[in-house]
């Protein structure tokens, strides 16, 4: 299959280019579009056929459900059986935005979209070519990730013409996604609210809206017999690039020296190091391939440039990548979920 790649305006998207690939995703296809958090592979919500079409092309487990996508607000009533009271605060609160809400499903919803699942993951993105893109196509839009399984989420069109040129009709470029990690994840679907996901709406911010709610013990540990996520995605090893992560934490002094220590060992060895550091710190390092994240004193750069440089680790052929790690506060706890699991929570604490 030939993947079509179109350019379009994030700030005044051209309806031309739009309505062409809302047709293709009436028709069954699969477009992938930018979004404020990631890039998302779209497909028809309501076509089972089209839903499995995903699976094919990211080559994901078909136990990891999918999230639909909605233009406007008019679009969650026909896909869920029942909306909260704590539900609509969130919603008045924050959509569109960067979090999807997991709501009891309704019948219409195929169960290619939620892997069996009674509930249903939704959201309505904010950014201007996602929003125009679903209403144009007058449905809802299943879209999770438009990576391979497995590897970074992709915050470029590049990004995703790398893992799936090809196997999908239809790429558009709106440039680089703002926030550049995955959508919060929250289970409003009972009484007691739970976060299954960390993002850009912090548990801080939705605490804020309608007061204490649970985490997913699996945001913040390793998955394992006993802690089972309630989101399936986050079981799979995930946002990892090909080399083997090792995160480094300690006080800064230390954390430099066990790295140049390390990378010292590592290519004494013939292995091909590198190093993800900070404007802090870009200059400590004596040698590896050093890249920078982003600013510690700005974690929003942090988030938005974690993607990239995990795959730029990638295209070097880095086998190993040590890390800093960074405050769990706020944004923070969103990047270090991230970064642990592209690690697999593989520390040397310093
Ligand atoms: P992605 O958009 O690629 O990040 O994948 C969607 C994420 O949403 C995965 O981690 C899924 O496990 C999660 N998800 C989708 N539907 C549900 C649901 N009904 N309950 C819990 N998690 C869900
Ligand atoms: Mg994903």
């Amino acid at each position: 299959m030939e993947t079509k790649l179109v350019k379009v305006d994030s700030e005044n998207p051209e309806r031309e280019l739009l309505t062409e690939a809302a047709e293709i995703l009436r028709k069954g296809g699969l477009v992938a579009f930018p979004t404020e958090t990631v890039y998302g592979l779209g497909a028809n919500g309501l076509d089972g056929d089209a839903c499995k079409r995903i699976y094919e092309a990211k080559g994901r487990p078909s136990d990891n459900p999918l999230i639909l996508t909605i233009g406007d607000i008019s679009g969650l009533y026909p896909i869920v059986s029942r909306v909260t009271e704590n539900a609509e605060k969130i919603i008045d609160a924050f959509w569109p935005g960067p979090i999807t809400l997991v709501l009891p499903k309704a019948d219409c919803v195929p169960s290619a979209v939620t892997g069996g699942l009674d509930t249903v993951a939704v959201r309505y993105p904010s950014n201007k070519i996602a929003r125009e893109l679903i209403k144009l196509a007058g449905i809802p839009v299943a879209a999770p990730s438009a990576n391979s399984s497995g590897k970074p989420s992709p915050t470029r069109a590049s990004h995703v013409a790398f893992d799936l040129d090809g196997k999908i009709d239809m790429i558009i470029d709106g440039g680089a996604a703002d926030w550049g990690l995955e959508s919060t994840i929250l289970d409003v679907s009972e009484d007691k609210l739970v976060l299954l996901r960390p993002g850009a709406v912090t548990q801080e911010m939705i605490e804020k809206v309608v007061g204490p709610i649970d985490v997913d013990p699996a945001v913040y540990s390793k998955p394992s017999k006993d802690i089972v996520p309630k989101a399936p995605g986050m079981k799979y090893k995930h946002y990892s690039p090909s080399a083997k992560v090792i995160l480094v934490s300690g006080p800064g002094d230390n954390v430099i020296r066990t790295i140049n220590e390390k990378v010292r060992e590592d290519e004494a060895k013939g292995l091909k190091v590198g190093i993800m550091a900070t404007v802090q710190t870009e200059n400590s390092y004596e040698s590896g391939n050093v890249l920078v994240v982003g600013d510690r004193d700005k974690p929003e750069t942090i988030g938005a440039n974690l993607f990239k440089i995990l795959r730029k680790f990638d295209f070097i052929g880095a086998d190993v990548v040590y890390s800093e790690v960074f405050d769990e506060d706020g944004e923070g706890a969103a990047i270090m979920n991230r970064l642990n699991k592209a690690a697999g929570f593989n520390y040397i604490r310093c």
